[in-house]
């Protein structure tokens, strides 16, 4: 008995992890399509200056809804592209969307672009900025490359040379989801980033009750200021995280509490509506 229940086990085991790698291959069969089908869209969510709440750019966050498998979420096919390096031809026409999208906005606003590592360590990656640039006709300091501090893990070298190549172009980089990495502050020595991005895990943690997020922001405003970079909070919700980031020192928000990330169609007509205001 103890033995078929064993023989059961292994059974009942191995027909699910079949399952998981015949889903994502089947997922990466579709995302290889995805560029060509038109099915890749770009969505727009509004950064605020804290103090003015006014609309200083937006972060370009792509969306896929597939023939295939309905809408599926970044945090799923993200990992996916990066993983079968379909990242690259994909990151291309990112830049190339937000590049021609921006262009159509006030030109004070910016338009941030998220980088993965995997492109960043291809050869012509700044090739492909200064193409994105000159076809949409975008001046390169309303460009913003946001990367995470995983990029510097796997040749931090080559990752550093490129971005100091992206910023002689005029271009600014920011520092994503800062916190929750893996905490070396030799990149913060190294490169000039513009703005430091506070992750949101800070931003939705810091309570009357949780002094350590709110120690955690304050000490990240003060070192962004003393190296004269400005910082983000990510992930503001409410009036009262608003109001907290806002006594806290950060430059600018970014949250639902905000906006959302939106259509092109409607990014337009916020930032043309501000301008008639
Ligand atoms: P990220 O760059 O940190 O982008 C911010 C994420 O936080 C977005 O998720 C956004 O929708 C979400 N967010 C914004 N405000 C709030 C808020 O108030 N509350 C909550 N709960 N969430 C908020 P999204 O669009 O699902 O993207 C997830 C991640 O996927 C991004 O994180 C980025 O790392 C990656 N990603 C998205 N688009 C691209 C892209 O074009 N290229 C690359 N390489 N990565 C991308
Ligand atoms: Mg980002
Ligand atoms: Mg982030
Ligand atoms: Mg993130």
């Amino acid at each position: 008995r103890a033995k078929d229940e064993g023989g059961g086990m292994h059974f009942n085991y191995v027909p699910s992890l079949h399952a998981d790698a015949e889903e994502r291959r089947t997922l990466e069969l579709s995302l290889r399509n995805a560029i060509g089908k038109e099915e890749l869209e770009l969505n727009f969510q509004p950064v605020v200056n804290a103090r003015t709440e006014e609309v200083v750019s937006f972060e370009a966050l792509l969306r896929w809804n597939s023939s295939e498998h309905g809408f599926v979420s970044p945090g799923k096919f993200i990992p996916l592209a990066e993983d079968t390096r379909l990242i690259v031809p994909i990151g291309t026409w990112v830049l190339q969307e937000a590049c021609r999208t921006a262009v159509r906005w006030p030109d004070d606003i910016k338009v941030a672009v998220n980088v993965s590592g995997e492109q960043l360590l291809e050869r012509d990656f700044t090739a492909n900025v200064v193409k994105a640039l000159a076809d949409s006709g975008l001046p390169a300091h309303r460009l913003e490359v946001e990367v995470t501090e995983s990029v510097f893990l796997r040749d931090g070298r080559l990752a550093n040379q490129t971005l100091e190549e992206i910023l002689a172009l005029g271009c600014s980089i920011a520092l994503d989801d800062f916190g929750t990495g893996y905490s070396s502050l030799g990149y913060l020595r190294d490169l000039r980033f513009s703005t430091i991005k506070v992750d949101r895990s800070f931003v939705q943690g810091a309570s009357c009750d949780s002094q350590e997020s709110l120690a955690i922001i304050r000490a990240v405003v003060a070192m962004a200021s003393s190296l004269e970079m400005t910082t983000t909070a990510e992930g503001v919700e409410t009036a009262e995280q608003a109001a907290m980031i806002r006594e806290l020192g950060c430059t600018k928000i970014q949250g639902f509490y905000f906006g959302r990330p939106m259509t092109t169609a409607d990014a337009h007509v916020l930032v043309t509506k501000r301008r008639a205001a």
